[in-house]
């Protein structure tokens, strides 16, 4: 910052993340001066490291029912008026290289940084100001505006929008100054829990699973009666995946998770039938899955081989089995793995046209620091873009 007005901006944004900077570029294409404030040395950390370095930055079909938020009706008007092909005209018009994969989600063709390049791009075209590297000690509500303390003295702003993310992945700088500067004006934070998680197990699961680690199988996993047909991953001390991540949004702890193993199979129907042909059970499992999980279910729930000597009854609780096995979680993998958090700043406090703090003019919370998270396919990206724009627009 190097003027006259060193001190005063028209609005200050906290976190130079996804959310951040497409609330920057919108309010300073409105013509405002924009400062960017983070305690990291580099913007957009997350999206550098996301989708495997790829950025899965949003998804074709996106709906209010790919988020979970206690009141399901707030996301509804940010995700309209900018939906994914809004985001999706933007990065065509900088020439960005994507592709689509399955279940409509858009990644990066070659590198997450070329997105960044792109944000910061509309930030310059915009105009807006940035302090990376710049810690933020103290929040002041002072003259119809706000005072942030920094390390070197303080700026004054008429709008302050938080923008500074949730507790995942604390190693890129995710800390949980919004929900403390959320509760410091009064306003109710959602208690937090690790989401988009792998799942961890304890003892004889844990050896089973630690002996498969690395093999994936393409399941429909539930949690709390919400059912993802994707793939699962067994690691070193449970599991992940996307099926298992998309199913810990909605796990409680305590509750099992159900599996069912042969998703695309009729598996009472064709077990019937191979109790009537003589084949084995073992060779008909291996057609679907990996042979290392084929011998350790028979070790876990053995059956015989040739299935001519089972009662109907035997075999359809077998093939229940098989298509509800139901596991009990030790845990989650907590925030240094979980792609996103479950709860927030509580959006009955916050418009959901503005994104201002209904009890305190001039504040607003955006992206994932509010009670709004998104299942994995680019949808927390989404909501960081769609609530950028609402915001920066009303300001
Ligand atoms: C490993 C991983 C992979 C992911 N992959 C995807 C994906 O492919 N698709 C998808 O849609 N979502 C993905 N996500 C989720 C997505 O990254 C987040 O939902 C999104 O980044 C949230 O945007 P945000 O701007 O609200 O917060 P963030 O992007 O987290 O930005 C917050 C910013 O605030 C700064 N900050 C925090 N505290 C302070 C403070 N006290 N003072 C100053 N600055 C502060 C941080 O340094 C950061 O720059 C992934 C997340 C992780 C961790």
């Amino acid at each position: 910052m190097q003027n006259s007005n060193q001190n005063h901006v028209d609005v200050l944004i906290i976190g130079a993340g996804a959310a951040g900077l497409m609330c920057a570029a919108t309010a300073g294409y409105q013509g405002k001066r924009v400062l960017v404030i983070d305690h990291a040395p580099k913007a957009a950390a997350k999206i550098r490291i996301s989708g495997g370095g790829k950025c899965n930055f949003t998804n074709l079909d996106v709906s209010p029912e790919n988020y979970i938020c206690r009141n399901p009706h707030f996301v509804k008007s940010a995700l309209s008026r900018y939906p994914s092909t809004a985001f999706v005209e933007l990065v065509d018009r900088h020439g960005l290289e994507y592709e689509e994969r399955e279940l409509g989600k858009l990644f990066c063709l070659n590198r997450a940084s070329d997105l960044i390049q792109i944000l910061r791009t509309e930030c310059d075209w915009a105009g807006v100001e940035f302090m990376l590297n710049t810690p933020v000690s103290k929040v002041a509500s002072i003259d119809g505006g706000y005072e942030v303390q920094i390390k070197d003295g303080s700026i004054h702003c008429n709008k302050l929008v938080v923008a500074t993310g949730a507790l995942s992945f604390p190693k890129l700088k995710a800390s949980g100054f919004g929900y403390r500067l959320a509760e410091q004006f009064g306003l109710n934070v959602i208690p937090q829990a690790p989401g988009l998680v792998p799942l961890v197990f304890s003892g004889k699961w844990q050896q089973r699973f630690s002996s498969l680690s690395g093999l994936s199988m393409d399941v429909e996993v539930a949690a709390n009666g919400r059912r993802f047909s994707e793939a699962m991953l067994f690691t070193h001390n449970g599991l992940s995946g996307p099926g298992i991540l998309q199913a810990s949004n909605y796990w409680q702890a305590g509750q099992p998770i159900e599996i069912n193993l042969l998703p695309k199979q009729d598996v009472y129907a064709e077990l019937l039938a191979l109790k009537g042909s003589g084949k084995s059970l073992p060779k008909w499992l291996n057609q679907f899955w990996p042979k290392r999980f084929t011998q350790m279910w028979l070790e876990l729930f053995p059956m015989e081989s040739v299935l001519s000597n089972q009662s109907n009854e035997s075999l359809q609780s077998y093939a229940e089995q098989l298509t509800n096995w139901q596991l009990y979680p030790e845990a989650t993998a907590g925030y240094d793995k979980a792609e996103v958090t479950l709860g927030g700043v509580d959006t009955d406090e916050v418009s959901s046209k503005t994104f201002e703090a209904k009890k305190q003019p001039g504040l607003y919370f955006i992206g994932e620091v509010l009670d709004v998270t998104g299942q994995l396919g680019g949808y927390n990206f989404q909501w960081a873009w769609a609530s950028g724009v609402a915001c920066g627009l009303s300001l």
